[in-house]
């Protein structure tokens, strides 16, 4: 099985990056919760946003997933919808603005091999949630897999700075283990890269 702490690639920074647009939706519930559970950057985003971190939401559901922005206790930026639900195969929503830090790191985390272990990575970051149960069990759709690494390569061709792309748990070790240990990384790298 992969160790999801070890999950992390970097960006080549002279590709010229497709500027594919993202078949993406935005989640109007998650849009009007995002204001109270995000941060401002503290540069525009094109200057700021240096990582892209991978998230599995441990549940089955987005509604699940949204409802812990409703609830003001954390956001992400997108979403991937899980195998189950209708926007499967179909759309990313879009869940909370790119110019605005969401919260989905722990202020305190940090990793040497990410922006020199610079903590406050909100805002430095953006965040993707992939909805997967994460029980070992639930594989991740051939789509979701796409879908992610479409995400990362429209951010790469649209934020300059964007170097690192990592999992949650690398960053956050003691505490999580998303996106899993079977997130198929070296499958999801050669989309991204190759
Ligand atoms: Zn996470």
């Amino acid at each position: 099985m992969a160790d999801p702490t070890a999950f992390q690639f970097d960006l080549p920074r002279d590709r010229n990056w497709p500027r594919i647009p993202i078949t993406e939706r935005i989640h109007e519930t998650a849009w009007a919760a995002a204001g109270s559970c995000s941060s401002l950057r503290h540069a525009p985003p094109e200057e700021a946003i240096r990582v892209m971190v991978i998230h599995a939401t441990a549940g089955s559901s987005t509604a699940g997933a949204v409802s812990v922005m409703e609830e003001g206790r954390a956001s992400f930026h997108w979403i991937i919808p899980g195998k189950d639900e209708k926007a499967h195969g179909g759309h990313v929503w879009a869940t909370c603005p790119e110019r605005l830090a969401a919260w989905h790191v722990r202020r305190s985390c940090a990793h040497p091999d990410i922006c020199s272990g610079a903590t406050n990575l909100n805002r430095l970051s953006l965040g993707i949630e992939i909805v997967n149960r994460q029980d070992g069990k639930d594989p991740f759709s051939p789509w979701q897999i796409e879908a992610t690494a479409e995400m990362v390569c429209y951010a790469a061709g649209k934020y300059p700075n964007l170097a690192h792309v990592v999992s949650h748990a690398r960053l956050d070790p003691d505490r999580r283990t998303d996106p899993g240990a079977n997130f198929p990384w070296a499958e999801f790298r050669s989309l991204v890269l190759d």
